[in-house]
């Protein structure tokens, strides 16, 4: 996958070199390209906002210098398209299914707004997709692009050391996933379930559904509506 980000801070997007991400960009399963939006101003002062019509506090982005990014960026590559994704706390909301979605696409732009956000017709030209990572708002579109790219990356075949461990995550089934425990066995008091070391694996996996389930139930019983529930399931809960 290619992940182009344009923001005014380039140097923000640095922990895309660290880690998941930067091993998956070593091994280059993700190429990361950051890309300074002043490069396309024209003006000696680099100017990438101004006023808002209409009057109000903060100032907006500029459309000419995101129009000539977006579309020197999506000429760099003939023949393909990218997908624009515009972190925004209007948008809908990021989950591990739109992750996955993503997780799919071979080319994403990613556009980081900042002070009152981009220039709306710029959005309605360009963007693919609106994402908000929560109903709280950010200084800028850095950090929300960190997220949703992390959530992406780690999702590309080859990128988890064991890929059955997204497959296990929560959200992956729709529900949160169990506790999980290392050694010691017993720790200040506290004992590993008996049956996580009981070897018998059909007993494991029983017992992880049965408490993904329970905490799903009590922490999130939102997820439930729309999770794909067995008979088994309902059973648990109802008890
Ligand atoms: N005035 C805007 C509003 O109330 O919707 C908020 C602008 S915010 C200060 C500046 C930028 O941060 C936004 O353009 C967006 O890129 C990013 N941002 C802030 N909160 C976000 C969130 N919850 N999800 C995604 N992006 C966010």
């Amino acid at each position: 996958m290619r992940a182009d980000v344009v923001t005014i801070f380039p140097a923000y997007l640095e922990p895309l070199g660290l880690s998941l991400v930067g091993k998956a960009r070593e091994r280059g399963t993700l190429e990361v390209r950051t890309h300074d939006l002043r490069a396309w101003t024209s003006d000696v002062h680099r100017t990438v906002d101004d006023a808002p019509y209409g009057g109000g506090p903060g100032m907006v982005m500029r459309p000419e210098p995101w129009d000539a990014a977006l579309t020197e960026i999506a000429a760099s590559r003939p023949g393909s398209r990218p997908r624009v994704v515009v972190p925004t706390p209007a948008g809908v909301p990021f989950s591990q299914r739109r992750a996955q979605e993503l997780a799919r696409e071979p080319w994403l732009v990613f556009c980081c707004g900042r002070y009152e956000g981009i220039d709306a017709r710029v959005v309605d030209a360009w963007a693919d997709d609106e994402i908000s990572i929560g109903d709280y708002v950010l200084a800028g579109g850095e950090v929300a692009t960190l997220v949703i790219l992390e959530a992406v990356a780690r999702l590309l075949p080859g990128v988890l050391g064991n890929s059955a461990s997204a497959e296990d995550d929560s959200f992956s089934d729709g529900l949160l996933e169990a506790p999980v425990y290392t050694r010691p066995p017993v720790w200040r008091g506290a004992e590993v379930p008996a049956v996580l070391r009981s070897g018998d694996h059909g007993a494991v996996d029983r017992w992880r559904r049965a408490e993904s389930l329970r905490r799903t139930l009590h922490r999130r019983p939102d997820l439930l509506a729309a999770a794909d529930l067995s008979a088994a399931d309902r059973a648990v809960l109802d008890a």
